[in-house]
């Protein structure tokens, strides 16, 4: 029997609520299909915590969760806190500390789900986000603070080597794909020494992989290409940002924020990768029992995958898809179902 230790982090508002969710249907997987169990341990690090301790992660924190083998995560935001103190404070420390360079973000439109896009069957995407460096680097900073006189940078940071290993990353996953097509996503029209690092260095790698197609398109023109020409996309790699933003459209366009999942994944495995929606706490609706589990159910089978449990992943995600189909769907969906009726929906199809 394998045991896997997994750092549950709910957070704040539904992250609590859909990582609860998210415990119950792996424990059920673990009953269900024998051979693995996992050992959970909670961190309480969400705002509140913030508020009473001054800090998300403790002294000690980050290396203490260093040794699970995957970090469940919820969501971090408080109507209490400024959302740039709780971001740095506890899902960028993570992200960055265990060097969890690639984002990985599928979207596609599960069974029984609404594109709002009427050609919304052809999404099959993943947008793989840099995740370390780029306009997410935290450095820049501000002078004449209040003065009309002020300035305030937001530097940019790309290194070869971090420009390098994602674009990598991003060959061998199209490479593993049936279209085996890439898009180099940059701004390197406008921005001329960082974005044209990233076209200069996905050439170089692009050599190695000559089975992958390719083309490139500003990130601009690739919103468009997302909504009227889905089919076009397969793979996309692109900045912190960028990704950041196009995966939240990518998100709707396959129907909701709240299926959306998503991999931050510390490729060399030198230390855990950490999974989570790509939603945050959603105050509107938190508290309310409607907060859309899918999400975080589909970044479980991903954790599963990631952990060598690919059938056990499989067969999460043909029950995600069996209830999708049904039509059982929270609010966000169209739907009148709450998170517990979804989560029971799933343990069904599982327990089977
Ligand atoms: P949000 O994702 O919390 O919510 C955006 C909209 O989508 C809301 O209307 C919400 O109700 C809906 N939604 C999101 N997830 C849903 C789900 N699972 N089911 C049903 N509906 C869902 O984004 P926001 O409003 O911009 O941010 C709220 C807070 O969350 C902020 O503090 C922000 O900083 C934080 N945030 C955190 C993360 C993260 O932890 N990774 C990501 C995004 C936002
Ligand atoms: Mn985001």
């Amino acid at each position: 029997m394998k045991t896997y230790n997994i750092a549950a982090i709910p957070g704040d508002g539904i992250g609590t609520e859909v990582i609860a969710a998210g415990l119950e249907i792996l424990e059920g997987l673990a009953r269900r299909l024998g051979g693995f169990n996992f050992d959970v341990t909670h961190y309480p690090w969400d705002s509140e915590y913030y508020l009473k301790h001054g800090h998300y992660i403790p002294d000690g924190g980050l290396a203490e969760i260093s040794k699970a083998d995957a970090i469940f995560f919820g969501a971090v935001g408080s109507l209490k806190v400024a959302d740039h103190i709780s971001l740095w404070g506890l899902r960028l420390p993570i992200c960055q500390g265990f060097d969890q360079y690639a984002n990985v973000r599928p979207a596609r439109v599960l069974p029984g789900v609404k594109s709002p896009l009427s050609n919304g069957q052809a999404i099959d995407w993943v947008i793989v986000r840099e995740n370390s460096e780029g306009e997410y680097s935290g450095s820049g900073g501000r002078v004449h603070q209040g003065l009309p006189i002020e300035v305030a940078t937001e530097v940019s940071t790309f290194t070869r080597v971090g420009v390098e290993r994602i674009h990598r990353f991003a060959f061998e996953l199209a490479r593993s794909r049936p279209a085996k097509h890439l898009t180099l996503v940059t701004k390197s029209n406008a921005q001329r020494h960082g974005m044209v690092l990233w076209d200069e260095v996905f050439a170089e790698v692009a050599r190695d992989y000559p089975d992958v197609r390719t083309n490139r398109e500003l990130v601009d023109a690739v919103t468009t290409t997302m909504v009227l020409k889905p089919e076009k996309l397969d793979v996309i790699v692109a900045t912190n940002l960028h990704a950041d933003i196009l995966s939240d459209l990518a998100a709707a366009l396959s129907g909701s924020l709240g299926i959306a999942p998503t991999a931050n994944l510390n490729p060399d495995r030198s230390f855990p990768s950490m999974f989570e929606p790509i939603h945050g706490s959603a105050f509107d609706i938190t508290g309310k029992g409607i907060a859309n589990p899918i999400a975080t159910f589909w970044t479980a089978a991903m954790m599963l995958e990631h952990l060598g449990e690919r059938k056990a992943g499989e067969h999460l995600m043909r029950a995600i898809e069996e209830v999708t189909a049904s039509g059982l769907h929270t609010p966000d969906l169209g739907g009148t179902a709450t998170t517990r009726q979804v989560t029971d929906a799933v343990l069904e199809v599982i327990s089977r």
